[in-house]
């Protein structure tokens, strides 16, 4: 173990030294590649770019707290943008990176990688998966191919195998052309999540929670200190209507009841812009959830029909939200479907 820290030490001071060296190389030289070359790299096998067609969105890295970045996607439709309709974010230590989730593509994981060359040298050594939809997972093997370890909440393993994972490729093939190709695969993760699991890099404590069922078949959240900072994935969508496909909406909305944010300073959602009122960002999420269920749960309780209850809904609370016209039907009748059957099980 204290081979290794010195190990590490050492890399660090040579990747100082080597960063001294390149700021130098490049005012001697003016090279127009050594000026774009900030960061020297440490030790890590580099992304073939050629293999990810360029994506032409904006994708600014921000930084939300002393060791947490985030990009984060626009609201819109799966194929909106060149697919960055998600988040990603990365924990920097001085001992490597830990990135969590990875975007729509491997052309936008790509980029997002580069972006994160511009503030830090250390490689990427894990990947965290919040959950399996396709929105997050097909740049995953950008940076399993570079060596991070690939972790993922139990229940992956449903969406893997389901032949919907396959087909949901085909048609990003077609709909994420040329981003999404016949080199984008569907990657196993190297381990399961399946309790509350933790650890350290660089002086920075990670705790992953896993929430089993909720927003997707297996849901994980990453807490990071001494930050307290929340990576939430999908279970916390801000400032747009949720997307809750075919979420388990009983179970979401119980995690989100008994979720503590008071100590949190910042909360980065898997959709929409981090929240430095966690608190409000998770209210808005559970207040939705609840009012799509307390509807539904009456309609099928009244056995009325979908089409017309829908139709006399007032929905005016979300309507002027991002993405309720592409969402919220469909939300609505996904709960309706999933209630209805709630109900069979109770008999
Ligand atoms: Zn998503």
């Amino acid at each position: 173990m204290q081979k290794n820290k010195t190990g590490r030490k050492l890399l660090g001071l040579m990747s100082l030294i080597t960063m001294i060296l390149s700021a130098c190389d490049t005012t001697d030289t003016g090279s127009k590649e050594n000026t774009k070359q900030a960061v020297p790299v440490v030790q890590q096998k580099q992304p073939d770019q050629i293999a990810y067609p360029p994506v032409d969105v904006d994708m600014e890295l921000k930084q939300v707290s002393e060791h947490v970045y985030y990009v984060q996607g626009q609201a819109g439709i799966a194929t909106d943008n060149a697919g960055f309709i998600s988040n990603a974010a990365a924990i920097v230590t001085s001992e490597g990176v830990v990135v969590f989730d990875a975007l729509g593509s491997p052309s936008l994981a790509y980029k997002f990688y580069q972006k994160l060359r511009e503030v830090t040298g250390q490689p990427v050594r894990k990947l965290i998966l919040s959950h399996y939809h396709a929105d997050h997972i097909y740049g995953i093997q950008v940076f399993k191919d570079m060596g991070a370890e690939v972790i993922a909440p139990a229940g992956a393993e449903l969406y893997l195998d389901s032949p919907s994972s396959q087909e949901r490729l085909e048609e990003r093939r077609f709909s994420l052309d040329p981003w999404v190709n016949e080199s984008t695969r569907l990657v196993r993760p190297d381990r399961f999540v399946t309790d509350k699991t933790q650890f350290e890099m660089g002086g920075v404590s990670f705790t992953l929670d896993y929430l089993g069922e909720a927003h997707a078949d297996g849901d994980l959240t990453l807490f990071v200190e001494p930050d307290r900072v929340l990576l939430s994935g999908d279970i916390i969508f801000e400032g747009r209507v949720p997307f809750l496909g075919d979420s388990n909406t009983r179970q979401w909305l119980k995690t989100l009841e008994a979720m503590e944010t008071s100590g949190l300073v910042a909360l980065v959602p898997g959709h929409g812009p981090a929240a430095s009122k966690p608190n409000e960002a998770v209210q808005a999420t559970r207040r939705y959830l609840a009012f799509v269920r307390g509807k539904m749960h009456n309609a099928v309780n009244n056995m009325d029909s979908f089409d017309e209850v829908y139709d006399e809904i007032d929905w005016s609370e979300f309507e002027h939200l991002p993405a309720f016209k592409e969402a919220n039907r469909r939300n609505a009748y996904q709960v309706f479907l999933s209630i209805e059957k709630e109900f069979l099980n109770q008999e």
